[in-house]
């Protein structure tokens, strides 16, 4: 079927929640087997958290080369709507034949505006920016790196500033329109791929971690924008307390995971994670010493040999031991890490200058439900039976690393044309 409709009534075959890399995997696949859809996404721009990444593993190439495939396959696609700033209000109907109804955010901007970024090097408004969990600020209309679609978004606690009002007025050109007003779209739409994808598990419930208490313990997702170079330290991996280079850094696995209190299931890409982040500190830091304290090392598969290259590293140490505690050393903010070796009870403290948590995976379906009988388990994680029309793509299913997402949400697209063939 093609797209049809056009403004608030729109039908397509397939309607994909979530523009990361897992649900714009599934409206490609989807549309280049001759199935339309329409793929909605909550930001104003498409990517969700694999465009905020400084690397993939295990080959360490930037979320570009992943991600600029994908935008071209879109670009020249018609048999893909793309929504952003979209959510789902309401779903009716049955499999086979839902009906949607979105609730489209305003851009405040004119999708049709020249190329205004000498307008915005002058916004005289700056806001924290979200993508480096406001650490730094950005302008208040922004266009991120690796931004698609192409075109600026505003921040919506600005809209109503009188000093950012009066300035978007005195542009010369016509490129805001700050009256722009949230509006509802209605699809029709056979199947429902959620592609949701996931938020770090919160690390300030981990108390014994001293994530939020003590200045130089940071999160792996926190970690990765101070590696990237539109991060907020612009990629250089410094102490942040002090901005210090790092001499001896520590990775505490399984922050959160693997713990009944917590998330009591394996995050499955923290250990890969951590390895990866210690070849960043390894490339930037040729003398700084590494620790790795683990419960165990899961590294499946081919990222096997990822982990036996890095430990090859003479200053690279993996540490068998859950650690208990992390905490500060008055004075120089300098971490003692506390653990202890899961097969000798036998308690060892280090000394560190910074402390990364490699935090799990929690899936955004928690948080934002499918507005249908679809079956989850009790973490989250969408079910394979997919008897109630919507099928879970990505992490929004199990915890996945990029390729696994990649390719769960090319197997989503399978799933839902059965289930249309049944309807
Ligand atoms: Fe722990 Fe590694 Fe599993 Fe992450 S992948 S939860 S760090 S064992």
């Amino acid at each position: 079927m093609e797209i049809s409709g056009n403004g608030d009534q729109i039908t397509a075959d397939i309607l994909v929640v979530g523009g990361g890399i897992a649900g714009i995997t599934a409206a490609i696949e989807a549309s280049e087997i001759g199935k339309s859809a329409v793929l909605v996404e909550k930001e104003p721009f498409l990517g969700g958290r694999v465009a905020k990444m400084n690397q993939y593993f295990p080959k360490l190439c930037p979320p570009l080369c992943g991600l600029e495939i994908n935008f071209k396959r879109l670009r020249f696609n018609d048999q893909v709507k793309i929504m952003t700033l979209t959510t789902v209000e309401e779903v009716t109907g049955k499999p086979g034949d839902f009906e949607i109804t979105l609730k489209v955010e305003p851009r405040y901007v004119k999708d049709d505006s020249p190329d205004f970024d000498e307008y915005v090097e002058a916004c005289p408004i700056e806001v924290p920016n979200q993508d480096n969990f406001g650490i730094d600020m950005h302008k208040a209309v922004y266009l991120p790196q690796m931004a698609y679609p192409s075109i600026y978004a505003v921040d919506p606690s600005v809209v109503n500033d009188d000093k950012f009002k009066s300035w978007a007025k005195g542009c010369k050109t016509d490129i805001f329109d700050l009256d722009m007003k949230p509006e509802t779209v209605k699809v029709k739409a056979a199947a429902i791929i959620w592609a949701t994808g996931w938020q770090p598990y919160d690390a300030a419930k981990i108390d014994n971690l001293g994530f939020g208490k003590h200045d130089n313990v940071v999160t792996n997702v926190i970690f990765e924008r101070l590696a990237s170079a539109d991060g907020p330290t612009q990629g250089k991996i410094q102490r942040p307390s002090d901005n210090a280079e790092i001499k001896k850094i520590g990775f505490v696995q399984c922050a959160g995971s693997r713990d009944e209190n917590h998330l009591p299931y394996c995050s499955a890409v923290c250990c890969a994670a951590s390895i990866k982040q210690a070849n960043y500190v390894r490339e930037q830091h040729p003398e700084a010493e590494i620790h790795i304290f683990y419960i165990d090392v899961r590294t499946p598969g081919r990222l096997e040999d990822f982990y036996a290259s890095t430990d090859e590293d003479e200053k690279i140490f993996f540490h068998r031991g859950k650690v208990a505690e992390v905490r500060e050393v008055s004075g120089s903010k300098n971490l003692i890490v506390a653990a202890e070796n899961t097969l000798t009870g036998k308690i060892t403290e280090m000394e560190m200058d910074m402390v990364v948590l490699a935090t799990g995976m929690v899936p955004n379906s928690v948080e934002c439900k499918p507005p249908v009988d679809a079956i989850m388990d009790d973490w989250g994680f969408l079910s394979s039976d997919t008897s109630s029309g919507v099928v879970g793509a990505g992490v929004a299913s199990r915890p996945f690393d990029v390729a696994a997402s990649v390719q769960d949400a090319t197997g989503s697209v399978l799933k839902a044309l059965q289930m249309m063939n049944r309807s």
